[in-house]
Order: C-alpha cells, then structure tokens, then sequence
C-alpha cells in the first residue's frame, strides 16, 4: 500500500545508472535514505521531486529497514525566490550538513521543527548557532562556557577551539569582541540576546570550526563559504 510522507530534501547524489540517493528529512518518519528513480534520465519528470532544500510530499510503499523507492510525489514549497540569495544557498546547505551528519533519532520532531523554522527564517545565523549548540551537547562535546577551560576564572577574554571553551586575559592568546562572547555565554544559559547580525555571522562561522574540528566533520558548504 502507498503512503504519503512529507518533508525536505537535504542532499540528493547520484545512485546507481540513472537514480539518485535523497536524504530526506520526515516529520513522521525521521531521516531517511530514498531512491528516485529515473532522476538521472533526460527528459525526467521527477525533476521537481529531487531539489534540494524543497519540502516535498513523496508516495512510496513505505517498509522499515529497507530502501525505499519513490513511486511519485509533488513539490510543496521550492524556495525558488531564495535561491537567488547565496547567503541563503550557503546557509540552507551548512544547516542539510548538519542534520545529516549530527541527526539524533530521540529528537526527531524537534529538529525537523528546527530545520524548517531556519529554512523559511531571514536572517538564520542566530538559530544556526542555537542548533550547532545543541548539536554539541547532544554529541557530548559542548564547549566550556561557564569560566576559563584552564583555571575557571570569570574574567573572559576570548572563546578558543582549541581549549574547548573560554579563556581568562591570563590564559588568552587573542582578545575576542565583547559581544560575540556574550552571544556565545547566551547560548550556554538558553537566554535571547539581541545582537547584530555581524556578531551571530561571526559566532557561527566559529561554531562551525569548532562543532568540525570535535565532531570529526568536514562541512563542505561552509569552506565555500569562507573562500569568497
Ligand atoms: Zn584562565
């Protein structure tokens, strides 16, 4: 029997002749790996059903523990608009590579949730940060933000990845911007700070090195993003 699932397309390759590989990110049903057959092919009609980022509403014979093949489907919302936006490219495609390699099955619901509040957001950088954040305690290797990584001082000076954490005037090697440290303090305590946008940009592309350099990732959308 066909059943419906709806959600995003996080990343789509190609799979065997003429089929692509879709990581697809369900409410219902999680992260799931899906064939679209025929994807490949000239003069495909599943074209529309293989964008990444889009949410889509694919039919398949859904069956546990198995690869599952998409028998057909239509595409809700493509971001056509947004794909004009490179920051928002970029972005999209940071936040696909995290959930792919960072997803945890115990909050299925509240990253799914998370991904699409960011997705339709326009300005993502702030969520961003709050997502890597949890990534990193959910993984067990959230930084230390409550004092100094070597003496626990309260006095900071400046967040290091390498120390895992802040570091005191004493123990800092650089001074960081006062409100990238208090953005990243915010996080620890999940209390809203309003900052400048230059300030989450920072903080994320921060993030990004850090969650990368103790996950074991290589984030390919974010090189690209450092290189322009
Ligand atoms: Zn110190």
């Amino acid at each position: 029997m066909n059943n419906e699932v709806t959600g995003y397309v996080l990343s789509v390759q190609e799979y065997k002749e003429h089929d692509a590989m879709i990581k697809f990110l369900s409410y219902d049903l999680g992260l799931l790996n899906l064939v679209l057959p025929g994807y490949y092919k000239a003069n495909t009609k599943q074209s529309r059903l293989g964008l990444e980022f889009s949410n889509v509403t694919y039919t398949m014979n859904y069956r546990e523990n198995r690869l599952n093949r998409i028998v057909g489907g239509q595409l809700n919302e493509g971001f056509f608009k947004q794909r004009d936006d490179y920051d928002w490219l970029i972005e999209a495609s940071i936040l696909s590579e995290l959930v792919i390699k960072l997803y945890h099955q115990d909050n299925a619901h509240g990253i799914y949730d998370w991904y699409e509040a960011i997705i339709n957001e326009k300005y993502r950088a702030k969520e961003l940060c709050k997502m890597i954040y949890y990534f990193s305690k959910v993984h067990g290797i959230t930084p230390n933000l409550s004092g100094c990584s070597i003496c626990d001082s309260k006095a900071i000076n400046s967040f290091s990845i390498r120390d895992a954490g802040f570091l005191c005037q004493i123990h800092s090697r650089v001074k960081d911007d006062k409100d990238e440290l208090a953005f990243l303090y915010s996080l620890a305590l999940d209390k809203d700070v309003k900052m400048s946008q230059e300030v989450y940009e920072n903080v994320l592309n921060r993030l990004i090195q850090y969650i990368s350099y103790y996950a074991d990732l290589n984030i390919h959308s974010w090189k690209l993003k450092t290189r322009v």
